[in-house]
């Protein structure tokens, strides 16, 4: 009896894995996969795929289509029989990831299909001030959405505004939030699981995952913002460090100033390269929405020769701190987002003449690519659905997947 429930559990085991597994697969794949590319890709049976696909289907996790779901409009979308040409893709009841990317004056809340695609829900900006306000006002949306999406919903994952240590926001740029834990907080209000990531990290993991960082084995990428984060990705995972604060390279005195910053620290290369840098070099007061006001700054560089000027000496800035990282580094590309990539795009000379004046000689010959981001403003909060789906992935999140009970209601 005891061998045989020991053989069992084993063989539930087996499968668990495989289900994880596969199911991962059309995840990373984006729904664009079919069965038998997905069958050689896990090195799966025919038959044994074929089970798997049928099992995952019938909780609800995919349905099979015979086009992926994102095809272009017109073409017609069907579900398959069984064909191994079938695209395992979204259940229309299947697993939803909600994330949040919070900001000290806004924040936006979008949920996530398995495949990756999204829906942005609420987007609501407040007066800067209170910042435990913002997190009430998240806690209430969340818990509006909860109810429309029911158990579809397998976690929620927030990006956050702030290096995290331990969990805790050290240096967020509202003082209520000093010390905060941001899971925890919203973990009180909700049931489900809440995972945090900094903003910046999170932008990097989603570029890893979904971006122009796809595929490259050792990546760099930096978010600019009022400051400048970022993250070092191998194998497309985060290199967070012992407390999960790696990657403060804003904070680093990459441009050799001697301005003490807010952070503690002096010279700190975002003070010349980040927004408030921008805004300083253009003469500009630093009140305000400094992201907005950076932007136009950007967009009024060719018309504007004050502007023009500034954008031109922090673009350069940006390019030298680049080229340190790559001498620390050695990564294969540096994806940029945030105004990092707004930069690049309207003074790609700048910043590469700055590249190029820091990068080590033998380096410059074949110096990593330079790597606007796509995502835009998604950025952020596809890489927070992102670590919701790793914990779901698994086949312990799998197990509480509730689909089995409610299949006969
Ligand atoms: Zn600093």
């Amino acid at each position: 009896m005891r061998k045989d429930d020991g053989a069992a559990t084993t063989s539930a085991e087996l499968r668990a894995h495989n289900l994880a597994r596969l199911l991962r697969a059309v995840h990373d794949g984006g729904g664009r996969l079919t069965r038998a590319e997905l069958t050689r890709q896990l090195c799966l049976a025919r038959g044994t795929a074929t089970v798997l696909v049928r099992d995952l289907a019938g909780r609800q996790l995919i349905e099979e289509l015979t086009s992926p779901a994102d095809a272009p409009d017109g073409v017609k979308v069907q579900r398959t029989r069984g064909r191994p040409t079938g695209v395992p893709s979204a259940h229309p009841r299947g697993p939803v990831a909600l994330a949040v990317d919070l900001r000290d004056d806004s924040f936006t809340l979008a949920a996530f299909e398995l495949t990756g695609r999204s829906t942005v829900l609420d987007r609501q900006e407040r007066d800067v001030g209170s910042g435990t306000g913002v997190l009430a006002d998240v806690a209430a949306r969340l818990k509006i959405r909860r109810r429309q999406f029911g158990d579809r919903v397998v976690g929620i994952g927030v990006a956050v505004p702030s290096p995290l240590s331990g969990g805790q926001m050290v240096q967020p740029t509202l003082s209520d939030w000093q010390g905060v834990d941001v899971a925890g907080v919203l973990g009180a209000a909700d049931p489900g699981p809440v995972l945090t990531g900094n903003d910046a990290t999170l932008a990097g993991l989603a570029e890893a995952r979904r971006g122009v960082l796809r595929g490259v084995s050792v990546a760099l990428h930096l978010h600019v913002a009022t400051g400048i984060g970022g993250v070092l990705l191998t194998e497309g995972l985060p290199v967070t460090g012992a407390h999960g604060s790696a990657g403060e390279f804003g904070h680093m005195p990459l441009t050799g100033g001697d301005e003490p910053c807010r952070c503690g620290s002096v010279g700190c290369w975002e003070l010349d390269a980040g927004a408030r840098g921008l805004l300083r070099a253009a003469g500009l007061p630093e009140r305000g929405d400094r992201m907005v006001r950076a932007e136009q700054v950007i967009a009024a560089a060719g018309t504007d020769p004050g502007c023009g000027r500034a954008l031109a000496r922090v673009a350069e800035a940006l390019g030298r701190g680049i080229g340190a990282l790559v001498n620390a580094q050695d990564p294969e590309a540096v994806g940029l987002s945030g105004l990092a990539a707004g930069m690049y795009e309207a003074a790609p000379a700048e910043v590469r003449a700055g590249y190029l004046a820091t990068l080590m000689r033998f380096r410059r010959s074949d110096p990593p690519a330079l790597l606007p981001s796509t995502l835009g403003g998604l950025g952020a909060l596809t890489g927070a659905s992102e670590l919701v789906f790793d914990a779901f992935l698994t086949p312990r999140g799998l197990g509480a997947w509730p689909a089995a009970a409610r299949k006969t209601a």
